[in-house]
C-alpha cells in the first residue's frame, strides 16, 4: 500500500514500501510544469504507516520497519536518510493510503481516445508518375519503353517498339508509329 502526503508548499510525497525497498517520490509544482524526483532505500517492511513531518527546509519521514526506524529527509527535490529526530521539530503532516505509486497519476489525465479503426483502403487507382504508369487488374507497369504485365496469362504477349513504345505486333517488322525498324 502507498502513501501520500501533501505538504502545504506545493509539495506532493509518495511513498511505498516495495519488498524492502521504502520508495520515495516527490513532485512538485502543478500540472504541465511538474517536478518529481524520486529515489529508494533498503528499510526493511514497514510495520506501521509512515509519518511525516514538515519542517522549515522540507519535510523528514519517519518509517518504522522490521529493521527499525529510519528518517528520509526532504529539502527542495532531493532526498536522502537523515539520522535526525524527527519528532525534533517540524508539523507532523496527515499521511493518507493511495493506490497511486505515481505521483502523475494523481493527476487527472484524459482518458486516451481509442484509436480510429483503420479506414478501408480504397481500391488502388492506376497511377502515373513521370513516365511510369501503374494500374492493377491485371497488374501492369510502364516506365518509358517497357512494360510489365503481372498476373494476367491470358493476354497474349504484346510488344512495344524501342524507339516510341508503340504496341506493336510480333509480326511487324516496322513500327507502325514512328517506323523504327525491329529486331
Ligand atoms: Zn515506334
Amino acid at each position: 500500500m502507498a502513501y501520500v502526503c501533501e505538504l502545504g508548499t506545493g509539495q506532493r510525497i509518495y511513498l511505498d514500501n516495495q519488498g524492502t525497498q521504502t520508495v520515495v517520490t516527490v513532485s512538485s509544482g502543478g500540472q504541465g510544469q511538474q517536478q518529481q524526483s524520486s529515489s529508494s532505500f533498503t528499510t526493511g517492511q514497514w510495520t506501521s504507516s509512515p509519518e511525516v513531518f514538515q519542517t522549515p527546509q522540507g519535510a523528514i519521514i519517519k518509517i518504522t520497519t522490521n529493521q527499525g526506524e529510519h528518517n528520509i529527509q526532504i529539502q527542495g527535490n532531493s532526498i536522502g536518510v537523515t539520522s535526525r529526530a524527527s519528532e525534533g521539530g517540524g508539523q507532523r503532516m496527515q499521511v493518507q493510503q493511495t493506490s497511486s505509486t505515481s505521483a502523475s497519476s494523481g493527476f487527472s489525465m484524459p482518458p486516451m481516445e481509442p484509436m480510429k479503426p483503420m479506414e478501408p483502403m480504397e481500391p488502388m487507382k492506376p497511377m502515373k508518375m513521370g513516365d511510369m504508369e501503374m494500374s492493377m487488374n491485371p497488374m501492369q507497369m510502364r516506365m518509358g519503353n517497357m512494360q510489365m504485365n503481372m498476373g494476367s496469362t491470358s493476354q497474349p504477349i504484346r510488344r512495344f517498339c524501342s524507339q516510341c513504345g508503340a504496341t506493336i505486333e510480333p509480326s511487324d517488322r516496322f513500327c507502325s508509329h514512328c517506323g523504327h525498324r525491329l529486331s
